[in-house]
C-alpha cells in the first residue's frame, strides 16, 4: 500500500468509525458553524498535531500552522500576504476565542535551519530563511549565553525562546491587546517534547518551562 492508498483507507476507516459514531455531533457542527474557544499556533511538523496530542474533537481547536509556529509582528498596513496574521484576526475578532496557545516543539527543523550556514545569513534559504529571521533575536541570545555549551543545547533553547518572542508579538496586535486587557483573552506558551510525549508550559515571569500536568 502506498502513501496515498494508506490515506484513502484511513479516510474510509474515519467514515465507518469516528464519523459514524459522531454523526449527529458532526452534522450539527456543519450546520451551526464552528465556535472553538481555543486557537493554537503550531508548527507544520507532521509529528506535532495539536488536536491529536490533546485528544480534541473537530470544532474544538482553531489551528494555525506554519514553519516553527511563529507569530509575525503586527504591521499597521500590509501590502503582502500574511496568512498567520489573517487567521489570527479571524480567530480573535470573528470567532472570539478565549485562549491562544503558541505550541512549540523539540527537534524543530525550522529553528534548526537558523543555525545552518545558509539559514543564518541575510540572503540564505529562500522563503524559510526570510520567515525564520523573525526570531533571529532568539538565535543571537542563545549564541551569547555561556551556560549553553553545545550546539544542540543552543538549538533547544532557541526553540523555547522563540515562543516568548511570538507571545510578545501577539500582544502587539491591537485587537489582541484589547481583549487581553478586558479579560476576554489569555495567551499561553506551550512546548511539546516529542520523545517523552509531554507538554510544558511557559512561566513568563520566571522565563522557564514547567510540566503542564502530572
Ligand atoms: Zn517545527
Amino acid at each position: 500500500m502506498n502513501a496515498i492508498e494508506k490515506l484513502i483507507k484511513g479516510h474510509v476507516d474515519f467514515r465507518d468509525g469516528f464519523y459514524h459514531e459522531n454523526q449527529e455531533y458532526l452534522q450539527e457542527l456543519g450546520r451551526i458553524g464552528q465556535s472553538p474557544k481555543i486557537a493554537v499556533i503550531s508548527c507544520c511538523d507532521s509529528r506535532v498535531d495539536p488536536a491529536f496530542i490533546t485528544t480534541s474533537k473537530p470544532g474544538d481547536l482553531f489551528v494555525i500552522r506554519n514553519v516553527a509556529n511563529l507569530v509575525p509582528p503586527y504591521v499597521e498596513k500590509t501590502s503582502s500576504w500574511h496568512g498567520t496574521s489573517a487567521a489570527l484576526q479571524f480567530a480573535v475578532c470573528n470567532l472570539k476565542v478565549e485562549h491562544i496557545i503558541v505550541l512549540g516543539h523539540a527537534n524543530c527543523g525550522g529553528i534548526r535551519s537558523l543555525f545552518s550556514a545558509e539559514g543564518g545569513t541575510a540572503e540564505g534559504n529562500g522563503f524559510i530563511g526570510a520567515w525564520m529571521r523573525m526570531v533571529d533575536k532568539a538565535r543571537k541570545q542563545v549564541l551569547t549565553d555561556p551556560s549553553l555549551t553545545t550546539q544542540e543545547a543552543r538549538i533547544s533553547a532557541c526553540e523555547q525562546r522563540s515562543i516568548q518572542i511570538s507571545l510578545d508579538n501577539l500582544r502587539g496586535y491591537p485587537w489582541i491587546k484589547d481583549r487581553i486587557s478586558q479579560g476576554q483573552l489569555e495567551i499561553h506558551g506551550w512546548f511539546y517534547t516529542l520523545i517523552s510525549g509531554k507538554l510544558l508550559k511557559l512561566d513568563e515571569t520566571e522565563s522557564r518551562f514547567h510540566e503542564l500536568c502530572d
